[in-house]
């Protein structure tokens, strides 16, 4: 039996993220992972080898912004094991059908100058609008980079320029009040708030509603953040593809002596005196670990592998609040990616390449972008008039398409589990070859609307239903950010408040991955927190209190004595 400190399961890049951190501090980890190429939701690869070789692809992610936000790549040197960021600018186009368009720079300013183009007055207020959601985003970043239920990790990621910002937003009790309400409103609200134009608050609403919600939605706010993250940190994408965050984190893993492992199915949490020692696979190898069993996957699919009894003894209820306290609605993604021959054209809006750099929006008004997500919490497919969010990644990024040639990603919200159609298709879903690819079709109909080209361009294409998708993450519900991004399950209350701080009340077995905070998207700030939290159950009680202590003392002269 092979025998580890730490056992990790699931290869994502929050599960590599946590190994890395935990070698260097180390330990000897193993990484199990089912699929043939580790990554998870943060995979590039020949999608269509046969059909279009030489053609790179991103299966999910491909825009990273808020793992900007956080220390992991600095800390990690992962510019050493080959990772380079490209940044994009434009960051995002979005045209209109009245023939105005939105076209964010890095640049706030920059920004404020297109809009002005087509409306003076929303221009003056997206900078303001801009600068309250840049302290809002400022004041979060220390939340975001701790453990939820840490106060002092919280205090300690606190610098001048951070207090600043969250000074500024609660400086007078009607100054809070004013940010309370805001938070507690909607992203619909506050853009019906500050602007007129439709043109800007559609592509602003498309934004904010991909944390999987729609722009109506109350407490949601917050969403705001989606555009205010594009002008800074910025949005960025590895060269050569999301894949390449992952073989530079793969590179550092096997640098320091760790070992990641595929088509290793974990079925079995082995538990022993009420304490995690170790994981069974499909084949039925054993693996023990001494310090601590760490899962990237949800708290659902994670107890579903560990005996009941077990469960119960570790705390009677969890079971039940699993079950009825975890929230997954209907929406994901149907995900269509494209060869193509050339790069598609806005001829109607003064075709522009810089158009391409950033994400395409199609998002011709809020109402549009509304139904986008509520068809699918109901099951129905929102195709009629389709909203999209579409990357040529190969504009900023020619190495992903042989000379000459380009790819095309887009992602259409669509409902997991179609209404009527319960028991057939794929998993009982209603998802078919045959609906995917008319879904498609009338998805790209509508692109084609704003870039004429676009159907001429295609050589290949791979279109994958909610249902597939589901399947190849091995995520409930085809929810790519393993629990919903709703206010109810964010920070402490994520996945549920006793298992909020990357622990569980099973000792040695620990929790990371978008199900826990900070939540989905690239980040790698739960694999960086569950590693901190996992070292701190390692530690002598002196060492940590005198850590607490140096790290006050830092921050103290820092904002005392005016460093930063
Ligand atoms: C179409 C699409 C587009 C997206 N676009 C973006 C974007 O542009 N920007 C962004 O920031 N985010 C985006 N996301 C979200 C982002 O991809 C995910 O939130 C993120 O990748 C989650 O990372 P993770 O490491 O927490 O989990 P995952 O990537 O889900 O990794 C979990 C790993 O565990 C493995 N696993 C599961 N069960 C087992 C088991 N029993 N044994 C062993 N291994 C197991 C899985 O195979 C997987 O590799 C997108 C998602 C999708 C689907």
């Amino acid at each position: 039996m092979q025998v580890y400190d730490v056992v990790i399961i699931g290869a994502g890049h929050n599960g590599l993220v946590c190994a890395t951190y935990l070698l260097k501090a180390g330990y000897s980890v193993l990484v199990l992972e089912k699929h043939s190429v580790p990554g998870g939701g943060a995979t590039t690869i020949e999608a269509m080898p046969k059909e279009a070789p030489g053609f790179k692809f991103n299966l999910c992610a491909i825009d990273h912004e808020f793992i900007h936000l956080g220390p992991v790549v600095s800390e990690l040197e992962l510019s050493k094991y080959g990772l380079e960021y490209l940044f994009c600018d434009p960051v995002v186009f979005c045209p209109h059908p009245s023939g105005k368009y939105f076209l964010g720079h890095r640049s706030i300013e920059k920004t404020c100058a297109e809009i002005a183009c087509h409306h003076s007055a929303d221009a003056e207020r997206y900078r303001e609008f801009m600068n309250f959601w840049q302290h809002v985003l400022q004041s979060m970043i220390p939340i975001f980079n701790a453990s939820p239920k840490s106060i002092i990790d919280i205090a300690g990621n606190y610098d001048i320029h951070k207090l600043k910002s969250l000074f500024s937003l609660l400086s007078s009790t009607s100054k809070a009040l004013d940010f309370v309400r805001t938070l507690l409103s909607s992203s619909e609200d506050v853009l019906n708030e500050w602007f007129e134009s439709e043109f800007l608050k559609a592509p602003l609403a498309r934004l904010a509603s991909e944390l999987g919600a729609p722009p109506s939605q109350k407490m949601l706010a917050i969403g705001a953040i989606m555009m205010a993250m594009r002008h800074n940190p910025g949005m960025a994408r590895p060269r050569g593809g999301t894949g390449a965050l992952v073989q530079a984190l793969l590179n550092l893993i096997h640098k320091l002596g760790g070992q990641v492992l595929t088509e290793q199915t974990v079925e079995k949490i082995l538990i022993d005196n009420g304490r995690a020692v170790g994981v069974r696979v499909g084949n039925g190898t054993e693996y023990r670990a001494k310090h601590g069993v760490i899962s990237n996957i949800d708290a659902q699919r994670l107890f579903s592998l560990v005996d009941p009894g077990d469960i119960d003894t570790a705390d009677p209820d969890l079971r039940e609040r699993l079950d009825s306290r975890i929230i997954n609605n209907n929406e994901s993604i149907l995900k269509i990616d494209c060869a193509l021959s050339e790069p598609p054209r806005f001829e109607h809006y003064q075709h522009q390449d810089q158009y391409l750099i950033g994400s395409v929006l199609i998002a011709d008004s809020i109402k549009q972008v509304e139904i986008a997500h509520t068809d699918p919490s109901v099951g129905k497919i929102p195709d009629s008039d389709p909203s999209c969010y579409a990357v040529v990644p190969t504009m900023l990024d020619p190495t992903m398409a042989p000379d000459g040639k380009h790819t095309l990603w887009i992602e259409f919200f669509a409902p997991y589990q179609i209404e009527n159609a319960e028991g057939t298709g794929l998993k009982g879903t209603g998802w078919t070859e045959e609906l995917k690819n008319k879904v498609a079709d009338r998805v790209i109909d509508k692109l084609a609307d704003y870039a004429p080209n676009l159907k001429r361009s295609i050589m290949a294409r791979r279109v994958e239903s909610p249902a597939e998708l589901g399947e190849r993450l091995s995520v409930l519900k085809g929810n790519y950010y393993h629990i919903d991004m709703s206010l109810e399950q964010m920070v402490f209350f994520r996945p549920l408040p006793e298992l909020a701080n990357y622990r569980t009340p099973i000792a040695g077995l620990f929790l990371t991955g978008a199900g826990t905070h900070p939540g989905g998207s690239i980040s790698g700030m739960p694999g960086r927190n569950c590693a901190r939290a996992f070292l701190q159950t390692q530690r002598p009680v002196a060492q940590s209190l005198r850590d607490a202590q140096d790290f006050f003392n830092q921050r103290v002269s820092q904002v005392f004595g005016g460093q930063v």
